[in-house]
């Protein structure tokens, strides 16, 4: 078992808080699709959504992924407050040093997440 220091801990820290604040950044930058249907009931005006959807849909798969990403750091934010960032969400074992600086916001170990990417299939098995 080796958990990682105080200082590693402090270096993924702040490599989460940059790629956060690109992340927003890019965000920011498509603005105008800001107003999702899930954002609320109701309050979309979806005339003008319907219009600029088509243009903007290259746009949007970009902005999933990026607000993805900014869920998956701000859930890294919050092991790390609770001392368990860099532990598997699903076998619990140490996810790989190398993964995590490759990929600081990872939740599961490489094993757990092929396992998972192989499972695109639900209930064929
Ligand atoms: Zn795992």
């Amino acid at each position: 078992m080796n958990t990682p220091t105080q200082e590693q801990m402090e270096l993924v820290r702040r490599t989460l808080e940059r790629r956060a604040a690109q992340l927003k950044l890019e965000l920011a930058e498509h603005g105008e699709i800001h107003d999702r249907t899930d954002a609320g009931p109701g309050v979309a005006d979806t005339k003008d959504l319907a219009s600029s959807q088509a243009t903007d849909e290259v746009g949007a798969a970009e902005v999933e992924r990026d607000r993805d990403e900014l869920r998956q750091i701000e859930a890294a934010f919050q092991r790390l407050a609770q001392g368990r960032y860099g532990q598997c969400v699903d076998c619990g074992d140490t996810i790989d040093a190398a993964r995590l600086a490759a990929q600081p916001a990872a939740t599961r170990c490489l094993t757990c997440q092929q396992q998972r990417e192989h499972a695109q299939h639900p209930g064929e098995h």
